[in-house]
């Protein structure tokens, strides 16, 4: 046993200390970026705010509106190819640029996604999520993928370390999808007691992968939109997100309505009920890692969005970047024991 001393930080940790700008609006700031890929010769352009692949979050309408204002869905793995094709009917160019086909390492998964990736080739981007992508398994499955897809955009994940994001990067992924722990309906640190607190993870994990031409994905735990400027501060080129997009028109779970109050149901994908849902109840040798819950329903996601680009782009003018580029060389962070003033919070 050893013990690393080193205080490691959450969003709440911390807060961004301003600077002094020339910035004269919050309209002068363009989250917009474009990315070329360390594998793959393809170029992404957009704000890079991603659905997380959960299928109450990451679906199929989510990606539509989404895509509007170029933002990006991870598709959940489990729509049925007639499902996909029903999809890709009405999917404009704009929607399929901004969308990745996702798969855990079985083989079914990997068969679905060539199949997929094969009808609509303008699909350009893979994402392979594992709970633990420390396993040497999934680094031989990265491997496996590139082989078979030389050219998509390969992201791999969930490590928290610096290491392991530089033994995927070379195994052949592109982005590597950083957070154990950190997600609003995940118990892994209930139920293990493994985690990593998410703003060192993105931290570490994105030098480590910058170093090597790589890009990272923050993935969980940010809960308003302050904390998705911390993840870009901290040094993520993109920030998942499973909880903020919950509730709404567009993602999936079912609706609920209570005493007049509307709610819709929200699951981890390792919870209880998702594994009923897909794979016909959780295996006896493991432990579900998810919670079930019910969010408030939100409306359309399209205000959802705007606030948070909203808080963003306001992040960018109190610390003077003009772009979302330059938000983690403008951040300073400082060490706060507070937070917002919770006075009027019920
Ligand atoms: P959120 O934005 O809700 O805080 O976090 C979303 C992330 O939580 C997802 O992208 C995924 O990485 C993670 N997640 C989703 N479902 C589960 C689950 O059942 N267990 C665990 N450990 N993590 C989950």
């Amino acid at each position: 046993m050893r013990i690393e001393n080193e205080l490691k930080l959450g969003f709440k940790d911390v807060m961004i200390r301003p600077k002094r700008s020339t910035l004269k609006s919050r309209s002068q700031v363009t989250l917009e970026r474009e990315f070329t890929f360390l594998h793959s010769d393809l170029v992404w352009k957009g704000i890079p705010i991603m659905a997380a692949n959960m299928d109450t979050v990451g679906t199929f309408k989510m990606a539509e509106a989404l895509a509007k204002d170029g933002l990006f869905t991870a598709i959940h793995k489990h729509y049925s190819i007639t499902e996909w094709q029903e999809f890709a009917k009405n999917a404009s160019e704009k929607v399929l640029k901004n969308i990745a086909v996702s798969s855990g390492i079985g083989k079914d998964d990997s068969e679905k996604v060539a199949r997929i990736l094969n009808e609509f080739p303008r699909i350009n981007f893979i994402c392979l999520d594992v709970a633990n992508g420390y396993s040497e398994h999934f680094v031989n499955f990265v491997k496996k993928m590139r082989k078979n897809h030389p050219n998509k955009i390969i992201i791999a994940g969930n490590v928290v370390t610096g290491e392991m994001v530089e033994e995927l990067l070379l195994a052949g992924a592109d982005i590597i999808k950083v957070g154990i722990g950190p997600g609003s309906v995940c118990t892994t640190r209930v139920k293990t007691g493994v985690g990593y607190p998410q703003l060192s993870a993105i931290i570490e994990c994105a030098d480590a992968a910058h170093g090597m031409g790589g890009q990272i994905i923050s993935d969980g735990g940010c809960k308003i939109p302050g904390d998705i400027a911390k993840a870009f501060g901290g040094g993520a080129d993109f920030v998942m997100l499973g909880g903020m997009l919950a509730g709404h028109e567009e993602s999936g779970g079912e609706f609920i309505e209570r005493n007049g109050e509307k709610f819709k149901a929200f699951y981890g994908m390792s919870s209880t009920t998702a594994m009923n849902k897909h794979v016909g109840g959780v295996a006896n040798y493991r432990a579900s890692e998810g919670k079930t819950v019910e969010v408030p329903f939100k409306g359309d996601v399209e205000e959802t969005v705007t606030d948070i680009l909203g808080g963003i782009r306001s992040t960018c003018t109190y610390v003077g970047a003009r772009r979302l580029k330059e938000l983690t060389k403008r951040t300073t962070f400082i060490r706060v024991q507070e937070q917002e003033n919770q006075v009027y919070s019920s």
